[in-house]
Formats: C-alpha cells, structure tokens, sequence
C-alpha cells in the first residue's frame, strides 16, 4: 500500500493520538495550525494558516484531511471539499456544531431528546422556562463544550443571572434530563459502508469535564444496547457518515436520551487504546483512508480510562501499576485543561474498579 498523507486541522491531543495509532499503517502527517509548539510537534509538518498560500500548500501536501473538533471551521472544510477528499463530510460538521440543528436532527431519525426551546430574547426565555418546566439547563447553541457556556436555572430567581450570562448569543434551553448515568456510544463507518461499534461506555463527569470512564456499562439491558447501537447506526448511515462517530446519552427510567454527537474521535474512547483490539484513533485512520476497519472489541473483559486535568501528577506511582498507562499530550499544566489520561485494563468489574480507586488522587485533586 502506498502511503498515505493525511492531513489533520488542529493539532492537539486527538491529532496527536491520531498520528501516533496511524503512523504503523503507512500513514503521514501534516498539520493545519497557528499553533508551532503542540502535541503534534514532531509527528509531522505544520503549516499555519496565516502563512503564505496556506491552504494551496497544506492541499498540496496531502492526500485525505480529516479534523480534531467539531468547532472546525465549516467554510475551511467546503472550501478543502472541492480539491481533495475531508472526512468526516461537512455536512456531519455542520448538523453537529449547532445544538438546535443537531437536536432536531436527532428528531427527525427517531433518537429521543430532552425536549427544548430556542431562545433569542429574555421573554423567550420566560416563555421557555414556562412551557418546559424548572429546572432547564440554558446552553450557547455553538462552541460549547466540558461545560462552558452553560446556566442551570433551579428556580424563577435564576432565571436573571442566567440570562446576564448568557445573553448575546443564540440559545437553546433544554428540559433537565434526569438520568441515572452518562453513556457514550463510539462507532466508526469507512467509504464501503463497513460500521464497528466500540462498547458502550459509562462516563462521570465533575463540574461539566470528563473524569473517568467505565467500560461495558453495568447492568445495562439488552434493549438499551440495542438502541444506543441502533441510533449511532442510523446517524452513520443518514450522515454518510466516514471516520469515527460519538453519541453522548442520557440513561433514564424512559430509556436512553440523547444530548449530543461529535464527529470525532472522543474522550470518552481513549480507553480503546490499550483496551480494544483496534483503538478508536487507528479505526478512525483506516476509515479515512479507505481501509478495512478493525476490532473494536474489548482485549481483556473490563477498560476505564481516568483523565489528567490540570496537573501531571505522579507519573511513577502510576507506571508501577502493571494494569495502568500513563499518557501524556506534551501539554502545559493549567488549571482544568486535559493534560493526558491513564487507561486502565481489568479482568473482572471488581479488579477494575481498585485499580481506578489507586488512582484517586488523580481525580480528586488535578482539577482544583
Ligand atoms: P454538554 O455540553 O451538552 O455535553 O453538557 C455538559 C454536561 O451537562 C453533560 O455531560 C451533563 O452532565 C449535563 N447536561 C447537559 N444537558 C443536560 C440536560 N438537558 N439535563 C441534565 N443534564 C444535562
């Protein structure tokens, strides 16, 4: 097989995962990014956007692109579209960057949502607040993301500071789901349709950012399997959908909600690294390039994964753990930014779960 020059816009930690699953597929790669020190650094060329005739050379240096985040500039990638192939398409880009798009969209295939609201004006609000009930949760429609630009309004007096904060800007307000768990459903779908769902993940979250992943998901019915299988199959095949796709879900007594996709690579996936048979930064590689797509399934019965945040930590007492990885993304420490995570594989629900609670600390301390 020929190599393969992929082209990535961005270059953090996806990116760097990218490259780094990639690259034994006789794959190469060239960043889009202002940024010249990254977690990319060494894995390939950068090319700025701001330099001279950026995208004529970025186009030139590659064969596929494909992107980190789903706040990627759409009129980049139409624009890209029309003289090399970039994958995910725009249009899975363009339903996923706008909350009142992509939970419509939801709507339209049959994936249950909270119920919600769009909101211009602080009577839109009042009226929202009216007819969905207390509590809602009040979120930008764009650029959101571990939390940011969202207000949860408990009661009536809430509802000012709420709309101080968020005020300017589109808005949606969604009814308060209450779930039992976060779930997450990774699959990934290549140009011949082919699709590999990854298990289900069970996510817990702490101030709106990822903590700590658990992987299968406990206790979790044959229906709801089902279901979170069938929706991520459904928004592959709508989308004509080619990389990795990520559906974030609500676990209810109604069954399974869903709140939002990202057509990426996840963070909620990074356990796959050590505990799938194919990680989800290689399968969303073969995708891309058209190539078989690999095993998701898990190597050993149990995976987790816990986050970095904020600061590396005991990097030893971590690689002391047989059952544990470290993984850092040659970034800076600063105060709730994803530094890095730590897979851990188990042979039993029990085994893992101690070997998450050694790395407690982790938790509870980086983000403060
Ligand atoms: P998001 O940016 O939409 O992923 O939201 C961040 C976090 O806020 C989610 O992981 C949930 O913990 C919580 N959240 C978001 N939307 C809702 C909702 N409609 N009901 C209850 N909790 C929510």
């Amino acid at each position: 097989m020929a190599v393969q020059r992929i082209g990535i816009i961005g270059s953090g930690q996806l990116g760097r995962m990218m490259a780094l699953a990639g690259t034994h597929l006789n794959t190469e790669y060239v960043f889009f990014d202002e940024a010249l020190s990254s977690p990319c650094t060494n894995l390939g060329k950068t090319i700025q956007p701001s330099s001279e005739n950026a995208i004529q050379r970025f186009l030139e240096s590659v064969d596929v692109i494909t992107y980190e985040s789903e706040n990627t500039d759409a009129e980049l990638v139409s624009q890209l579209t029309k003289i090399k192939p970039v994958y995910p398409s725009a249009q899975s880009l363009l339903k996923s960057q706008h909350r009142l798009t992509e939970k419509s969209y939801f709507q339209s295939l049959g994936i249950q949502t909270a119920d919600f609201k769009k909101v211009e004006t602080k009577e839109e609000l009042t009226e929202a607040v009216a007819s969905l009930g207390l509590p809602i949760i009040l979120k930008t429609t764009r650029e959101g993301y571990d939390g940011k630009g969202q207000a949860l309004i408990r009661e009536s007096s809430d509802i000012e500071p709420a709309w101080e904060s968020l005020k300017n800007q589109e808005l949606i307000a969604e009814a308060f789901v209450t779930f039992t768990r976060e779930l997450s459903v990774i699959a990934v779908r290549n140009p011949k349709k082919d699709i590999k769902i990854y298990p289900l993940a069970e996510n817990d979250h702490s101030q709106g950012i990822l903590r700590v992943s658990r992987i299968p998901v406990e206790n979790l019915s044959i229906e709801k399997q089902q279901q979170a299988n069938e929706f991520i199959t459904k928004l592959l095949n709508d989308l004509d959908h080619i990389g990795v796709l990520t559906l974030e879900l609500f676990d209810t007594e109604q069954g399974l909600i869903a709140n939002e996709m990202a057509p990426r690579v996840h963070n909620s996936g990074h356990w796959s690294i050590e505990g799938a048979n194919t990680c989800q930064f290689e399968n969303h590689v073969r995708a891309i390039c058209n190539m078989p797509l690999g095993d998701t399934s898990l190597r050993q019965p149990n995976a987790g994964m816990v986050n970095i945040i904020g600061r590396h930590g005991n990097q030893a007492s971590v690689m002391a753990i047989p059952s544990a990885f470290y993984h850092a993304y040659g970034k800076a420490e600063r105060l709730n930014r994803k530094i890095g995570h730590i897979n851990v594989v188990a042979n039993s629900t029990s085994e893992l779960n101690k070997t998450i609670q050694a790395l407690q600390p982790f938790i509870d301390e980086c983000g403060e």
